[in-house]
């Protein structure tokens, strides 16, 4: 009977479809985030076999030593930058993730969201109506910029850009420009999106940026100071993706000094906290890493999370294997 913790509750009915498949499950006993000393202790209380954990906790080489018996790690995330993929690998620890469409779907979604209530004004407008600004129409009221006819660069175009530029181009009727280390000809095909070989030139060229890169030493603070310099000074930044990827007290800078028009963040360099300042500012809109925080799609990562592990303890491939 395989041993399992899980770090946090998930929502949904898959960790019951893990105690029918025979298998012991403890969840954390913490409400919200454990801390890494809350984890450890717990990892330290019996041999578990696998562990089942969040973006929200790190796992290193001191996880790995507080549980010698661990085998597998399901991470209930798209991203694995929390996880220590190196020192996984060494001691043939298997990581899976969650990765799917509906997610992919619904993070382009939120960042259409994002792009739309910044552009169009719509938080603005709700804040104006709730301090008992609105006086009557007026042809000059909280004007914005239309998503049509604007260039889109996206920064990663894998499964979430790639949705990102469907619907861009396909309900919008956006541009799109796109850079990442890979080149995808078939966006090129199917949506004539333009592939840059330079960030850079995708600064250069964009109305709106979205940021769906991963988070890796190569994509911390792949905007900075001297790139955000390079955006158009109207130009917008969405990012959805991992905060680190953006250097967020330069952000504040460009932002505070109408550098470049607004921005959208759904994640934070500083998790959970933006840095200081950057909420008192009305060119920007935050929502608390929420871009697949639809019920559907929480379901269906509580039954990836799980099938990773049952797949694995039953001998199967694990699908979503990183490691
Ligand atoms: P993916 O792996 O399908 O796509 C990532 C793309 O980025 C790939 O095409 C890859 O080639 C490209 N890339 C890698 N390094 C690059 C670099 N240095 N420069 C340019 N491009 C680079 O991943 P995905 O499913 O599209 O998810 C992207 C990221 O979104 C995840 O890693 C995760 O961190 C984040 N995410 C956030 C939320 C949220 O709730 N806000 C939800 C899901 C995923």
């Amino acid at each position: 009977m395989p041993k399992i913790f899980v770090s946090q509750r998930i929502p949904g009915s898959a960790l019951e479809r893990l105690k029918k498949a025979e298998f012991e499950v403890d969840v954390s006993p913490i409400e919200g985030i454990m801390s890494s000393d809350e984890l450890l202790s717990s990892l330290k209380a019996k041999p578990y076999d696998g562990l089942l954990s969040l973006l929200t906790n790190t796992i290193d080489k001191s996880v790995f030593d507080a549980c010698p018996t661990l085998k597998i790690v399901s991470n209930y995330a798209v991203g694995f930058n929390n996880i220590d993929l190196d020192e996984a690998k060494k001691r043939g620890i298997v990581v899976a993730n969650t990765p799917g469409q509906s997610i992919s779907d619904s993070v382009a979604e939120h960042t259409f969201a994002l792009m739309l209530a910044l552009m169009r004004r719509v938080a603005e407008g709700d804040r104006y109506m709730r301090e008992g600004k609105y006086k009557g129409w007026d042809p000059e009221l909280l004007l914005g910029e239309d998503l049509r006819g604007k260039t889109l660069g996206i920064l990663g175009a894998g499964r979430i850009g790639e949705q990102v530029i469907k619907m861009a181009v396909r309900g919008f009727d956006m541009t799109a420009v796109y850079y990442d280390v890979v080149r995808h000809k078939n966006l090129e095909e199917e949506y004539k999106a333009m592939f840059v070989e330079t960030p850079e030139e995708l600064l250069k060229m964009a109305d709106v940026v979205t940021i769906h890169v991963p988070l890796l030493p190569t994509t911390k603070h792949l905007i900075n100071a001297e790139r955000l310099k390079m955006m158009k000074s109207g130009a917008y930044l969405i990012n959805t993706s991992r905060g680190p990827v953006v250097d967020e007290k330069a952000l504040y800078d460009a932002l505070k000094n109408n550098q470049i028009r607004g921005a959208a963040l759904d994640v934070f360099e500083f998790e959970p906290n933006p840095v200081s300042g950057l909420d008192r500012l009305s060119n920007i809109i935050l929502t608390p890493h929420i871009a697949s925080a639809t019920f559907i799609v929480r379901e269906e990562m509580s039954q990836m999370a799980v099938e990773n592990l049952i797949d694995f303890f039953a001998g199967r491939d694990v699908k979503r294997k990183v490691v």
